[in-house]
């Protein structure tokens, strides 16, 4: 099974000029949806994972069957004003200006294995924003997993010293 078979291109979405990957028709796929689960579960079962970490929101779609799977906690990574309780925060840049992601303050303990679960990585701030809060709460973060890299963006120089696993290229 190739797996791209199931990403859809979208030439000038969301803006002109940008092509969007899409990955609805993988989740659509419950074939296709499961190896790409068990591709980053295999990926993973080496590294001792305590927790997996997922940024919003289709971090929870890839990121919450590999942490059901593997029996670990999952832990949401949102935009301001999401989470109910006690926040740790971390700025990125984007494009145009910052943004900003928050984690509770508590979802990760001192000395916990972390595995960050992303659909893409592009630019790489949301996983850079997402190390810097784990690492902030003490976690280690022992891998990093993405369905797809978009190559041309250079986001992983931002994961310099990371371990890292991408089941697709564009
Ligand atoms: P980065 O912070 O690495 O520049 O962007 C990655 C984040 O933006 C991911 O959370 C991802 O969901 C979203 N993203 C950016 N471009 C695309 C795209 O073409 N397709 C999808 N599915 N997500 C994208």
């Amino acid at each position: 099974m190739n797996l791209k078979d199931y990403i859809a291109r979208i030439d000038n979405y969301p803006t002109e000029g940008i092509v969007f990957r899409d990955i609805t028709p993988l989740m659509a796929n419950g074939e296709a949806y499961r190896a790409a689960t068990k591709e980053i579960v295999d990926y993973a079962e080496g590294l001792n994972i305590d927790m997996v970490v997922g940024p919003e929101a289709r971090g929870f779609i890839v990121g919450c069957p590999v942490a059901f799977e593997m029996g670990v906690g999952f832990a949401p990574v949102r935009k301001p004003g999401k989470l109910p309780r006690e926040v740790v925060s971390a700025e990125y840049e984007k494009e145009y200006g910052t943004d900003t992601l928050t984690m509770h303050a508590d979802a990760i303990k001192k000395g916990d294995r972390v595995l960050i679960v992303d659909d893409l990585l592009a630019t790489g701030g949301t996983v850079q924003a997402t190390i810097e809060m784990i690492e902030k709460l003490g976690g280690i973060v022992v891998g990093c997993a993405f369905l797809i890299e978009l190559d041309d963006l250079n986001g992983r120089e931002k994961l310099e010293g990371y371990d890292v696993k991408v089941l697709m290229h564009f």
